[in-house]
């Protein structure tokens, strides 16, 4: 059968749509311009040849009528693709979140003759909440912080509480018309909700500061800035990449994940963490030369190893596991931090 993945050049949608391919499914991918899919052509040339992978270029979702070719005879549908950056003005990202998400739903609801689910790539951007002890969050919370201050403060709010509230927003207007339309369609719902995602990207990125918004966290927080005991000890909860990309797969193939939303974490981090294991690795870089490297004699540096690590908010993944069965298992840091210093090395960075 064949999926439609939304922002298919996306650091996520390009572990998605690797995970799709090879189980066996065809895949259109929407891009913004036939440019975008660059790298996807590079990477997955044998599925295009063969006519599994194809292209719809998608200029702007929030334009009326947008999906309606791409979402023809497409059998599911991941949208994963949303703003994932910083801006003064909140309708930056609010928009096209919320305009893209409807604007596939009203696609489908026209031409979704043969479609069996919808799903959304939510974030724990909307069950996020600053707490001061210790909370466990699952998928019934939802972040009304963010929210309020970005209602009441606009473009002064802060930048990260932008994007969450874009993500909050988007999620609600999916579930709405969900509900309002669900008794017409044949067709069912459901939101996979990750934390942090990183892990080795398939993206050409040509230097590290190309990444994406999470890898280029990672980078800057392991690798790149002297950590100090604020950036070593920023404690929340993450997910690798290729096991959410086989989250999103088992949540279209599962039917009890119709209609749920499914938080998808592995669990709590802080950077100190990351940096722990990073440091029993020698250092892979070729090209980057950072002097707080220097005295470890070839590995990376230890950062601030005495620091305070309060994970105070944890998300409860134990939803989604019961849903999406037995196959996800969630890599363990260690292996993430080992293939991501291996791709690095790869990269020639
Ligand atoms: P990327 O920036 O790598 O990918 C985002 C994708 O969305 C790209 O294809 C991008 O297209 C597209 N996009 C962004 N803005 C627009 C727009 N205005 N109109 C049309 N397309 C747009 O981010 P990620 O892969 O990290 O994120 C993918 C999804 O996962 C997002 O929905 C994000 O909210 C969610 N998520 C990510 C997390 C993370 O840690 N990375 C954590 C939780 C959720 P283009 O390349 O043309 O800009």
């Amino acid at each position: 059968s064949k999926i439609l993945v939304t922002g298919a050049n996306g650091y996520v949608a390009m572990r998605i749509v690797d995970q799709l391919l090879n189980a066996g499914y065809s895949v259109r991918g929407t891009i913004r311009t036939l440019d975008k899919s660059k790298d996807l052509r590079e990477r997955f040339s044998d599925f295009v040849e063969a006519g599994k992978l194809e292209f719809s270029v998608v200029e702007d979702m929030t334009s009326n009528g947008a999906f309606d070719d791409a979402v023809k005879d497409v059998n599911a549908i991941i949208h994963t693709a949303s703003p994932f950056k910083f801006a003064d003005d909140p309708e930056e990202v609010i928009k096209p979140a919320v305009s893209g998400t409807l604007g596939i739903l009203e696609s489908a609801l026209k031409f979704g003759n043969i479609l069996k689910r919808i799903i959304l790539t939510s974030s724990t951007a909307t069950i996020f909440s600053p707490v001061t002890q210790t909370t466990v969050m699952n998928e019934t919370h939802w972040n009304t912080v963010a929210v309020e201050e970005v209602e009441r403060l606009g473009r002064e709010a802060n930048t990260f509480y932008k994007y969450m509230t874009s993500k909050v927003y988007a999620e609600k207007a999916f579930w709405n018309f969900y509900d309002a339309h669900k008794k017409d369609i044949s067709w069912d719902v459901s939101a996979i909700i990750p934390s942090y995602v990183f892990g080795p990207a398939l993206n050409n990125f040509r230097s590290p500061s190309e990444q994406n918004g999470s890898t280029k966290l990672w980078w800057d927080n392991v690798i790149a800035t002297p950590a100090t005991p604020e950036s070593a000890s920023f404690a929340a909860c993450w997910v690798d990449v290729r096991d959410l990309a086989l989250a999103h797969m088992l949540a279209l193939q599962k039917p009890n994940a119709g209609g749920e939303r499914l938080l998808i974490s592995a669990g709590p981090f802080t950077y100190q963490d990351w940096i722990d294991i990073a440091s029993t690795h020698r250092s892979p870089l070729k090209t980057h030369e950072f002097p707080h490297h220097k005295e470890f004699g070839g590995y990376l540096p230890k950062g601030c190893p005495d620091v305070k690590r309060d994970y105070l908010l944890v998300y409860d993944n134990a939803k989604g596991l019961k849903i999406l069965g037995p196959e996800l298992k969630y890599r363990a840091m260690e292996e993430t931090t080992a293939d991501i210093l291996e791709d690095y090395a790869a990269r020639g960075w």
